[in-house]
């Protein structure tokens, strides 16, 4: 196959063989930290690509898209795609896809990781242990909360969401309640008719886990209001995108009570953390790393490097993000 791709970062070894195999070359950034967009321009006017590999990190859009005009396909290596400017892509002869499914029990055990990390706060027992305030076994030290009976609200009950569901509904003997634009009777043949409006899911959860992808109705879903709608002593997780919450909203509900606490993944200004996070002793952080699985990376490169194939095989791409 004569073509040539462009793949803004490294990706993993099984991918590049795939392309190797239908005789596809590519070049391949190097940057250890995601590179700006002026860096991958500069790449892109390089050659004529027929097509990028892309990461979530990488802003792609009309300048992007003008940089390399040959490029016909853009291959997502993440399962979110709002990094794309769709209006944009839809002006545009471009097929861009995303690699779904390849993460739903990553994110799903890490959810539930930040869940029981949470409500056995263990976090903060590790931390005191290492400052060497122990002065051994008192009833009343660190007292946590069962995560059994407790009713978890899930907004957004897609492949990750469900994942999520069926986890707790068989390990932890949670009781799920859900919100989502459409109904899931697959979830709601394990757990019962359990979707209600978001409202109602913020008022009655005492875990809300958000598992929405970033559009336009999601940006700050989670706000100052709705955070004021959650129970004083509810936490909040979001493995989603970060700016599905108002993080300095998020700060000052933390900071003055208004929810008990939160675990979070994603952040609004990825890589910049809003000022006032780190000082809370009531949040858990991790650096974007819910689907950092081997077993996740090389189903995501796979499928990658597949839709990269199909697009010049076929003209049309496996998992297209325009339905
Ligand atoms: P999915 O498309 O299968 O599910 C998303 C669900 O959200 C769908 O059921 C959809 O109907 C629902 N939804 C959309 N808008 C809604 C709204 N306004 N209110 C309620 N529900 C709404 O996606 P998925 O595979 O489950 O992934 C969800 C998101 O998780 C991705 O879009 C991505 O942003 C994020 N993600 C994060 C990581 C990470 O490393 N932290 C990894 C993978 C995915």
């Amino acid at each position: 196959m004569n073509k040539q791709i462009y793949i803004t970062r490294k990706i993993p070894e099984a991918g590049l063989k795939l392309l190797r195999e239908k005789g596809i070359v590519f070049d391949m950034g190097t940057s250890k930290v995601p590179p700006s967009k002026k860096e991958i321009i500069r790449a892109l006017k390089k050659k004529p690509y027929d097509g990028v590999i892309s990461f979530l990190t990488d802003k792609i859009d009309k300048e992007i898209f003008d940089a390399c005009p040959t490029a016909k396909v853009f291959a997502n290596f993440s399962v979110g795609f709002d990094n794309f400017d769709l209006e944009e892509v839809k002006k545009r002869n471009i097929c861009v896809s995303n690699t779904p499914g390849t993460s739903n029990l990553a994110v799903a055990e890490h959810t539930i990781a930040l869940m029981l990390a949470l409500t056995t706060r263990i976090i903060e027992g590790d931390k005191y242990m290492r400052s060497g305030k122990y002065e051994g076994w008192d009833p009343d030290l660190l007292i946590g909360t069962d995560l059994k009976g407790k009713t978890v609200g899930l907004i957004g009950v897609g492949a990750i969401g469900t994942e999520v569901a069926k986890i707790l509904h068989y390990g932890f003997g949670v009781n799920i309640i859900y919100s989502d634009i459409s109904p899931n009777p697959t979830l709601e043949q394990i757990t019962g008719p359990t979707r209600k409006e978001t409202v109602e899911i913020l008022r009655e959860a005492d875990i809300v886990s958000l598992h929405v992808p970033l559009l336009p109705s999601t940006r700050h879903l989670i706000n100052k209001e709705s955070l004021a709608t959650m129970k004083k002593t509810a936490f909040l997780i979001n493995t989603s995108r970060g700016p599905v919450v108002d993080e300095n909203a998020l700060v000052s509900a933390l900071k003055n009570g208004v929810i008990r606490g939160a675990a979070i993944d994603v952040y609004e200004f990825e890589p910049k953390l809003t000022r006032g996070l780190t000082k809370l002793p009531n949040i858990i952080l991790t650096p974007h790393i819910a689907s950092a699985r081997q077993s996740a990376r090389d189903k995501m490169v796979e499928i990658a490097a597949k839709n990269i194939i199909s697009a010049f095989e076929t003209g049309k791409v496996i998992n297209s993000v325009i339905k």
